[in-house]
């Protein structure tokens, strides 16, 4: 099969041909439909995350995958050759206590197609436990919007209304309009909140007024905190930080009102290493609380996918860009431009 193959890390994808995926008894597998380019793809392709974030090279990158089921193994129950899917990147192994429990997201044994196991920037590409861990696709949602609700759209929607509990007429500050900050903005405007958008670019502000933001801050003119507890008088109720910095996660605390709530869905940069400092102090004299936010099990699937197919969420408005293999070396060297608006995705093989 073709593939865009990881060979070297910053060094561009090659295209070329590949040993198909095998069958395992309890996995599918898929032909790749769409597969969404993420910054998490970014952050292994340039090796930030170091080679344990994926397999021995050469490797496949690509997580954001919705395809159609070609072939299924002897074990599998729920899916057959042409159902159309969305697969969750976060996935369990099914058997552990977290995912008897329905939080496959926090698996003791967590797989992540792209990462753990060759991903979707291919033709083909095999699901373990499949069972478990995929979706059926509603009809009538097209591949291309399904691509990003296996992470950053899934992702956003389990900060949101799970981890954050958002509710209507509440203040919610996004911090990072990228993927994961638009997809937060669409739904929590969804749950009847009043969204502030922060970030650094004026482009992504604007795409995000377009997604639902009723505010936006340019945290590069004006200090972000104060133009929060400004525009909300006192304070936002829920904050979401998307980007995982030193800045955004400190900003996004102090943003919020007495007895507020902070989501936090990004990851830190290399140069955190897993660490930012926070206000403590402000955190116990203002009871805020703080949630960490990762993927979305399985059992919440249904209520984000009755939304989508009742268009009361469009994750498709997120998609800018639909390219081919041989363009996601471009679209790389755009991520590490920090340039491009809204979400790219590959549908051409
Ligand atoms: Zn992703
Ligand atoms: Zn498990």
């Amino acid at each position: 099969m073709k593939a865009a193959v990881l060979e070297a890390f910053h060094a561009p994808l090659v295209v070329r041909q590949i040993a198909d995926p095998e069958l395992t008894p309890e996995g599918v597998i898929l032909k790749v439909e769409a597969v969404g380019v993420c910054r998490s793809d970014w952050h292994a392709w340039v090796g930030e995350w170091g080679e344990k974030a994926v397999p021995p090279l050469p490797h496949v990158l690509g997580h954001e995958i919705s395809g159609t089921v070609v072939e299924t193994g002897s074990q599998i129950r729920n899916f057959k050759p042409g159902d159309r899917v969305i697969v969750p990147f976060s996935q369990g192994d099914g058997s552990c206590p977290y995912c008897i429990a329905g939080h496959q997201n926090v698996c003791e044994h967590r797989q992540m197609p792209g990462f753990t196991y060759k991903g979707g920037f291919a033709e083909y590409t095999h699901i373990p436990h499949a069972d478990g861990n995929l979706i059926h696709l509603p009809d009538g949602v097209e591949f291309v919007e399904a691509s990003a609700m296996g992470c950053r759209f899934m992702t956003a929607f389990h900060g949101v209304t799970q981890r954050g509990k958002v509710g209507p007429g509440e203040w919610v500050a996004v911090y990072g309009a990228g993927g994961v900050g638009l997809s937060a903005i669409q739904i929590a405007t969804a749950m009847g909140a009043n969204v502030i958008a922060v970030d650094i670019s004026d482009d992504k502000l604007d795409f995000a007024k377009q997604v639902g933001a009723v505010e936006t801050v340019n945290s590069t003119r004006h200090k972000p905190s104060q133009a929060i507890r400004e525009l909300t008088g006192g304070g936002a109720h829920v904050s979401i930080d998307a980007l995982g910095i030193q800045e955004t996660a400190v900003n996004a605390v102090k943003s919020l009102r007495k007895q507020g709530r902070h989501v936090q869905i990004g990851m830190t940069s290399y140069e955190n290493g897993g660490m930012v400092e926070l206000p403590l102090n402000l955190i116990v004299e203002n009871e805020i609380q703080i949630a960490g936010s990762f993927g979305m099990p399985v059992p919440e699937f249904p209520a984000m996918l009755q939304m989508v197919a009742k268009r009361r969420l469009e994750p498709g408005k997120l998609v800018t860009k639909t390219i081919s293999l041989e363009e996601l070396g471009d679209a790389f060297q755009d991520m590490s431009n920090f340039s491009g608006v809204g979400v790219t995705v590959v549908n051409q093989f």
